[in-house]
């Protein structure tokens, strides 16, 4: 548990799957977390965050970031077209375009302020009702869709089912990704990031190994 054990176990699984040292980002999904803890986080010398909601983002970043330099914030959760200009202008990195309409809305904001997050698409890779994400079936579409509006699409993201073997949806989120011709792989949380390093993790999504457990 805490930053350092984590980056170590990072490491040492780029290393057990044959991947060159530092190949993977390791992000500190810091959503409900006590404010304390992040600013020892950073204290520390961490800078990649993640948060899932674009309203609790806009109220805790800009002030670390006036305190911090360097720090790359990602959106991990849902994104609603209404807030979709809020987070072109907190965030770095969007990992959760999952429909049409959310690729449409951000071409239109990129043209008008002329700047645009990398983009991951998330894959919904196990079908599930309650969870957001494209099916895998649509997934090359929504890409290709993207692509032609001009949009920055680096790579996949997922959130495994929490009672199936994570691997198996790992893999299936690689495979899209390659055929896709995308190299970034956003996958992996506290209980399964050495498995996604070993299925070609390009960044995992850490957060109750790095804080504690979250404090809601
Ligand atoms: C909360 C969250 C995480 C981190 O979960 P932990 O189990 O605390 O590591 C990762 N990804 C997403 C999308 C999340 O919402």
């Amino acid at each position: 548990m805490g930053l350092d054990d984590i980056t170590t176990r990072v490491r040492k699984a780029e290393q057990d799957a044959g991947r060159a040292p530092g190949s993977v980002d390791l992000i500190a999904i810091s959503k409900v977390q006590p404010l304390e803890r992040v600013e020892d986080v950073l204290k520390a010398g961490h800078r990649m965050f993640g948060e899932n909601k674009v309203q609790e983002a806009a109220s805790k970043w800009p002030g670390f970031r006036e305190r911090f330099d360097g720090v790359t914030l990602h959106l991990v959760g849902p994104l609603q077209t209404n807030k979709a200009r809020q987070a072109i202008e907190l965030f770095d990195v969007i990992e959760t375009v999952d429909r049409p309409k959310l690729a449409r809305t951000l071409a239109r904001l990129k043209d008008e302020l002329g700047t645009c997050p990398d983009l991951y698409v998330q894959v919904n890779t196990g079908e599930e009702e309650q969870k957001a994400g494209v099916s895998p079936d649509e997934t090359d579409a929504l890409v290709a869709e993207c692509r032609e509006l001009g949009l920055p699409v680096v790579g996949l993201m997922c959130i495994p089912p929490v009672d199936e073997e994570p691997a198996l949806h790992f893999a299936l989120l690689a495979k899209i990704a390659a055929r896709n011709g995308l190299e970034k792989l956003s996958m992996g949380m506290s209980s399964d990031f050495e498995t996604a390093i070993a299925q070609g993790a390009t960044s995992v999504r850490v957060g109750s190994a790095i804080f504690g457990d979250r404090v809601y």
